[in-house]
């Protein structure tokens, strides 16, 4: 079954990011992808199926979340830069938080990126990443009032 895979790089790994897509087309091809704009337009170098979203800086990565959110995305590739502060660290952080907070599975480098690609579970349709109820937090009291 087609996969929906978020793929984000930041500058300096861009070009990493792209090498490790050309070097698993094959692996790659036939599933659908979200991109922020930038990271985007190299990747449709190599695949088709890529839906552009803004640039990060510009709301990209707000929207990626958003779509998490929605459970419209199954997993993300995202190669943060470890070495620069981004304009958007806050929406790369937000972005982040979503992936935990909807158990998105995510890879930061290269050989994560390596392993989940190659996971049994990667292919396995049966699986699904477990929801963590959040019921109680929805009925919480606020100010001694039920919501
Ligand atoms: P970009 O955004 O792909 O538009 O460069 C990446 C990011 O910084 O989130």
């Amino acid at each position: 079954m087609k996969k929906s895979i978020a793929l984000v790089a930041h500058d300096n790994r861009k070009k990493d990011l792209v090498e490790w897509v050309k070097h698993n087309r094959l692996q790659l091809q036939g599933h659908r992808f979200f991109a922020t704009g930038t990271t985007g337009r190299l990747i449709l170098q190599v695949l088709d199926d890529v839906t552009l979203l803004k640039s990060g800086p510009l709301g990209g990565d707000q929207q990626l979340g958003a779509l998490i959110a929605e459970e419209k995305i199954d997993f993300m590739i995202f190669f943060w830069d470890p070495m620069a502060s981004q304009p958007h660290d806050v929406d790369v952080k937000a972005l982040l938080r979503m992936t935990v907070l909807y158990n998105v599975p995510t890879a930061c480098n290269r050989s994560s990126a390596d392993f989940l690609i190659t996971s049994p579970l990667f292919t396995d349709d049966t699986y699904k990443p477990a929801k963590k109820d959040y019921t109680p937090y929805l009925g919480r009291l606020v100010d001694g009032l039920g919501v």
